[in-house]
């Protein structure tokens, strides 16, 4: 099938209490590996792309390589731009064919973000391309931040109620005490504000930050409202440690398939694993 938007793929993923995993690829390789893993999963799935391999890979590249994928498929894939302030570039991926964008105006004042975000979503509507937004900061959250400071940096639920209305956004990422990165201890999940944030914001919401939180975090956060998980730095350090290991036995190794092919099979096996913890196994039949 075509690349869809990742509105409806999130709204049904939310009525039913399970998250769709969305994962970074940064190479041809990454990409057809996360799109096998949903094929055997037969789970929805997300692609997502950063601004820094847009402009690595460029845009229509990366939505050509996805829509064959999404072709040859028989699950539901999205192609979503991950993390971006520049309203340009959130165009010239949605003109190239990206299905869902983040509008990352988080660092901005309130009103700031509301107005950016208005933007991206009015030119979206008219295309039904979905759109993401943030509230609060994901990064930067450190376990050691005193209760004061955590507070002001996590997304305020009366916030997020007033941001969904007025901006009409699909999907909302609120910092909720993830971070971006691999964790040093366990993440300080704000669960209570999870829900808080969940009763009063019916739109799907999206936890960033995904590389290594316990399965028993990710679940209960998922059952709170979440419905996008992120997976970034833990799939693309599994995708280097599999190329790494091809030299450290051969160094001598200059046939690009030789140490391509057993990276895509670590990075396929390490997202099915996160499909089995946002419980999206078995989810495409969701969606016929
Ligand atoms: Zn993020």
């Amino acid at each position: 099938m075509a690349l869809v938007s990742s509105t409806s793929l999130l709204q049904t993923a939310r009525q039913n209490k399970y998250a769709i995993g969305a994962f970074n690829v940064h190479t041809l390789e990454m990409l057809q590996a996360v799109v096998e893993a949903a094929e055997e999963a037969q789970s929805p799935l997300i692609i997502q792309s950063t601004v820094g391999t847009v402009k690595h890979l460029g845009a229509d590249y990366i939505a050509a390589a996805a829509t064959v994928a999404a072709n040859r498929s028989s699950v539901p894939i999205a192609l979503h731009l991950d993390h971006c302030s520049d309203f340009n570039v959130i165009m010239s991926c949605i003109r190239a064919g990206y299905t869902s964008v983040m509008i990352d105006a988080s660092h901005s004042p309130f009103e700031e973000n509301v107005a950016a975000t208005q933007k991206v979503v009015e030119a979206a509507n008219a295309i039904g391309i979905n759109v993401e937004a943030e509230l609060g900061k994901v990064g930067g959250v450190e376990d050691d931040i005193v209760v004061d400071e955590r507070d002001a940096l996590l997304a305020d639920p009366a916030e997020c109620a007033e941001f969904v209305e007025r901006t009409g956004v699909h999907t909302l990422a609120p910092a909720i005490g993830t971070a971006h990165g691999i964790y040093k201890g366990t993440p300080n999940i704000d669960f209570d504000r999870i829900k808080r944030i969940a009763d009063v914001v019916s739109v799907p919401l999206v936890l960033h930050g995904g590389s290594g939180i316990p399965e028993e975090q990710v679940k209960r956060a998922v059952s709170l409202g979440m419905a996008k998980m992120n997976v970034a730095t833990e799939l693309r350090i599994i995708f280097s440690d599999a190329i790494k290991a091809v030299f450290a036995e051969n160094p001598e190794e200059n046939d690009p398939r030789k140490y391509m092919v057993p990276a895509k099979q670590a990075l396929k096996k390490a997202a099915m694993e996160k499909m089995h913890l946002c419980g999206c196994v078995g989810r495409a039949s969701d969606f016929r």
